[in-house]
């Protein structure tokens, strides 16, 4: 074992909001490695230590209870490739242009070159980094937007949501997929780097190698002298929900607990060889989740806890997340209360490491007054909520300022399931204005049941009033990225092929000729 190589810094003050932090020497004497955790489709109420009564999640657990656990956590975006954004930028993602909505196959955009990710960042510390998983930043039509492109030395994974390929097969021996899978896209690519090396990916054998990657990969790094960046983004738990033999009818949970399982059982492989390789007290390990999770799966999707609706909405349900940070001897174990986000990852690291932020706006805040204080406070005061469509004319659904949240806008999506027992969540709840603003008081009624009678706290409304009205009118929206659509950009491992996008198969032997005829839009 070899620890990370000493940084320029011996011991390091922080100055946060009006006051200094000395660090101990030992946070300051090494560089830490740093492991990004990003699970997808993950809600709130998923989690065995968020309370779910039957999920299985033991490696999880432990990873909790060594380390700090958020309860007012949030992904910047109720859906995958705006919160992912923000999460390498430390930025809303509309700055960036990931707007509206996400990423599909046949996408030309991508993460725009002149954004500095938390990868390019690092680098210029000495980090050595590498992503496993799913990146759903767009790929391109000459791969041009894969992770490579974007401060990764080494990427492994497949580019976008698995259900936006033909379903084939997802547990074993002979189950199909459930859920409505796209079909007329090509089969589901996956990447070793920049290089299409198995198209259909098999989805079955996906864990292992995902873990395989990323475990060999940190005990290579952990034998060099130089620290590391690992972002680690699951498909796990997105529909359509699929696990090896090895996990299927494992849990009490049906195919959902059977996918968490898979994930956890993931994560617990990355801790292990993070003790294994000695370097576990070296390691800051953030797990968390890209937005809510999907109730329109129904008995086979997530679930929010306590909190409204989920996926694709701005209610809680949608975008407050699970967030556990875990470093042994740096972060005391617990739960905290405050207020935090996805983008304040940026600022954190930025700040761990010594790294010169690039000269843009970063909306992120700092983390280490929550992180490292025996007193926990959080310098974020307010949060602003994004639809998953965010429209220009619009902006911002929503604004949290301390623990009220005013709703200047809410609207039902199909993600929250059409059949929603709450009708607010259904995609039939079509947007709507809120002048005065739905007050909620998120600290006494995290469900948002009770809005407050706005004539008693109209120093709370003209607060979020103003906060909404300067956010609208200082955001500058970047030229949506994920607009323009070509079926040259579609991943094929057999380009210019015949017919597209059947043609388009290539890696595992006999894998196509086995699954070709199982594609289908199971219900
Ligand atoms: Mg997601």
């Amino acid at each position: 074992m070899a620890a990370p190589s000493v940084g320029v810094l011996s011991l390091r003050l922080f100055v946060l909001a009006g006051f200094v932090t000395l660090y101990p020497r030992t946070l300051a004497a090494t560089l830490p490695n740093i492991v990004v955790l990003f699970a997808d489709d993950l809600g709130y109420g998923d989690l065995e230590i968020y309370g779910h009564p039957t999920s299985s999640s033991p490696n999880i657990n432990e990873l909790a209870l060594g380390g700090l656990r958020f309860t007012q956590f949030y992904s910047t975006s109720p859906v995958c490739s705006p919160s992912r954004a923000s999460l390498l930028t430390g930025r809303y993602q509309t700055r960036s242009g990931i707007w509206p909505s996400v990423f599909v196959p046949d996408c030309t955009g991508g993460l725009p070159s002149n954004e500095t990710t938390i990868a390019e960042l690092l680098k210029k510390q000495g980090y050595t980094t590498s992503i496993v998983g799913k990146w759903h930043l767009g790929v391109g039509t000459n791969n041009e937007h894969l992770p490579l492109n974007h401060g990764f030395d080494t990427y492994f994974g497949v580019p976008y949501s698995h259900d936006m390929c033909p379903c084939r097969t997802c547990f074993y021996p002979n189950d199909t997929c459930y859920n409505d899978c796209d079909p007329q896209y090509s089969n589901c690519p996956l990447f070793q780097n920049s290089t299409l090396v198995e198209q259909p990916v098999d989805l079955l054998t996906l864990d292992e190698r995902y873990s395989q990657h990323a475990t060999s990969w940190i005990a290579d790094k952990a034998t060099q002298d130089a620290p590391f960046f690992l972002y680690f983004a699951f498909q796990h738990t997105h529909h359509p929900q699929y696990a090896s033999k090895q996990f299927r009818n494992s849990t009490l949970r049906g195919m959902f607990g059977d996918s968490l399982a898979a994930l956890d059982w993931t994560v617990g492989q990355v801790m292990k060889q993070l003790r294994d390789s000695g370097i576990i007290d070296n390691t800051f390990v953030f797990f968390t989740s890209d937005n809510g999770p999907s109730l329109r799966n129904e008995n086979r999707g997530g679930n929010a806890g306590l909190l409204k609706c989920g996926k694709g909405t701005t209610y809680e349900g949608g975008m407050r997340v699970p967030g556990i940070a875990h470093w042994p001897g740096h972060i005391k174990p617990g739960r905290t209360t405050e207020l935090a986000s996805i983008m304040d990852l940026y600022p954190t690291i930025a700040n761990l490491v010594g790294a010169t932020m690039p000269n843009v706006t970063i909306d992120g805040i700092d983390m280490a007054p929550i992180l490292f204080s025996d007193t926990p406070k959080s310098r974020r005061e307010s949060f602003f909520y994004y639809f998953t469509s965010p429209d220009p004319t619009v902006g911002v659904y929503a604004v949290r300022y301390k623990q009220y949240k005013a709703h200047f806008y809410t609207q039902g999506e199909g993600n929250s399931d059409a059949k929603n027992h709450d009708p607010d969540c259904r995609p039939s709840a079509k947007l709507t204005r809120h002048d005065p603003p739905l007050l909620y008081d998120l600290h006494v009624d995290p469900s948002e049941q009770f809005a407050l009678n706005t004539t008693e706290y109209q120093d709370i409304v003209k607060k979020t009033t103003q906060l909404y009205n300067e956010f609208n009118a200082n955001m500058e929206w970047g030229a949506s990225q994920p607009a323009n659509h070509d079926t040259s950009a579609e991943p094929c491992c057999n380009k210019g092929c015949t017919p597209f996008p059947e043609c388009c198969h290539c890696g595992k032997d006999d894998r196509w000729n086995k699954y070709s005829s199982k594609v289908n839009r199971l219900k």
